[in-house]
């Protein structure tokens, strides 16, 4: 038929469009694990993206772009307050997080989440060939994969989650709780990070549906799960995403990312420990966790401002949503109280940037930084401190890392914490500071390890090996 026979589809594009002040636009592109894990597929398989461009009330056609067709879908600036903003980040995103933010059920934005989904499933429709595989992501599509199946019983549809499926108890707050659990039935293969989430999911097909759970193979380190709807079966499995490592490992590793981290060492005032955090700005990263942590062990003296600093870089998020414009302020207050407190003129003790850092820049940052903080209260992946391992070649550096992270099964050689214990925070972060470096290097090897052999080409590879029929691979 002439369709597309790779196709995904995600809320975003691989690139955005920009507009400048002086009226023009331009396509930028968005560098993400995702898009580079997923170009090789789509190149090979005349494949095709599904997305938004990012800005309200675009209407342009269909464009190539790099071997890969790009499908832009139009949201109104209604739909991106009710449909984005509002259902997508002010509901699903805080009830999926363990509600660390407290859900608002609106029916409005339901109403424009159920209306924009099925514009998402109807481009898919139209442009996918006879049997094409589909691969549908992420929490702002859930029920695209049901909506595209009563279209077109004939394609291969994967789901795959990128953030933490709930436990049942809060899932069940959700007043469309059975509806998402259909939408998501509409897959053939439901994938999550972690197999606790795939059980949750399970329990819920069984509990809401009806549907038993019944025995099969599917799943990276989970017991298998499928459902059985009808004559037909939905797989459901784990699949721990990752990062390009090896391309990470290697711009570490370059001349200018060396000296950059020498550079930015000097920047600082050449201190003798330097500790790092690296976080969209969002309240489940527990970037006031760890501030907290550091004031309370300043004002302790167990850690001295005059050999320590601190880089907390932010990336702006989500800015018109309420709950983050409310936690900005907080953690800007603390920042600012400590370098009231700590500071001398010229020598901030905590070095704040609200900005978006590039790649290089970051790696520069990540190979400068001796103790890496993650502590997220809730965090499907997170994969920063992934990228903090791939980037320690020289087997430096420690990494504190939140048990709540979806990393933290696979990174045991971290220094793992509950980041709402602060004092078990606080006693991790003055370990790290204080590590032996023998005994640095063999945690840091033994991450690295596992890092560097489960990158995210293994992990879209092993999703849509699982996806093919058995005896089919066609991608
Ligand atoms: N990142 C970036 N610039 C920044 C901060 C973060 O490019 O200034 C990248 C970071 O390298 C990582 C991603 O954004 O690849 C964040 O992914 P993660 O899973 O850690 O968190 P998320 O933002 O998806 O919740």
């Amino acid at each position: 038929s002439g369709g597309a026979d790779f196709i995904v589809v995600a809320n975003r594009l691989p690139v955005d469009l920009e507009r400048l002040p002086d009226g023009t636009e331009r396509w930028k592109h968005s560098p993400g694990g995702l898009v580079s894990a997923l170009a090789p597929f789509l190149q090979r398989n005349s494949g095709a993206w599904v997305g938004w461009p990012g800005v309200p009330d675009v209407e342009v056609d269909k464009f190539s772009d790099d071997g890969i067709w790009l499908h832009p879908v139009t949201l109104t600036a209604q739909e991106v307050r009710d449909y984005y903003e509002g259902f997508s980040n002010a509901t699903l995103w805080p009830l999926y997080h363990d509600v660390v933010a407290t859900p608002v059920f609106d029916r409005g934005w339901w109403d424009s989440y159920v209306k924009v989904n099925r514009r998402f499933a109807d481009e898919c429709a139209k442009i996918a060939a006879d049997g094409a595989i589909v691969w549908v992501q992420d929490y702002q599509l859930q029920l695209v994969p049901a909506m595209l199946r009563e279209q077109r019983p004939d394609l291969r549809i994967g789901f795959f989650l990128h953030i933490p499926f709930p436990p049942t108890e809060l899932f069940m707050q959700l007043p469309w709780r059975a509806e998402i659990i259909r939408g998501l039935l509409g897959a053939d293969l439901v994938g999550f990070h972690r197999p606790g989430g795939a059980q949750n999911y399970l329990w819920l097909a069984r509990r809401l549906i009806g549907l038993e759970p019944s025995r099969g193979a599917v799943g990276v380190r989970t017991r298998p799960g499928v459902v059985q709807v009808g004559d037909r079966s939905v797989r459901v499995g784990a699949f721990p995403i990752s990062i390009d490592a090896s391309g990470l490992d290697a711009t570490a590793r370059s001349r200018d990312v060396i000296q950059r981290a020498r550079q930015l060492r000097a920047d600082l005032g050449n201190p003798r420990k330097i500790i790092l955090g690296v976080d969209r700005l969002d309240y489940t990263k527990g970037i006031d966790v760890r501030l907290y942590a550091l004031q309370e062990l300043l004002s302790e003296g167990r850690i001295d401002p005059s050999e320590v600093v601190m880089v907390q870089l932010a990336t702006p998020s989500r800015e018109r949503v309420e709950h983050y414009q409310r936690m900005r302020g907080e953690i800007e207050q603390v920042v600012s109280r400590i370098n009231g407190e700590f500071a001398r003129v010229g020598h901030p003790v905590v070095h704040y940037l609200h900005q978006s850092i590039d790649r290089k820049e970051l790696a520069a940052f990540f190979s400068a930084a001796d103790v890496m903080l993650v502590t997220p209260v809730r965090d499907g992946m997170n994969l920063v401190c992934k990228e903090y391992v791939a980037c320690r070649h020289d087997l430096g550096g420690a990494l504190v890392l939140s048990e709540f992270a979806g990393a933290a099964s696979e990174l045991t050689s971290a220094f793992l914490v509950n980041p709402h214990d602060l004092d078990g925070v606080k006693n991790a972060m003055v370990s790290a500071l204080e590590l032996d470096p023998a005994e640095g290097r063999r945690r840091m090897r033994a991450l690295r390890r596992q890092v560097l052999t489960h990158d995210v080409d293994r992990w879209a590879r092993s999703f849509l090996d699982a996806l093919q029929p058995r005896q089919e691979q066609t991608l």
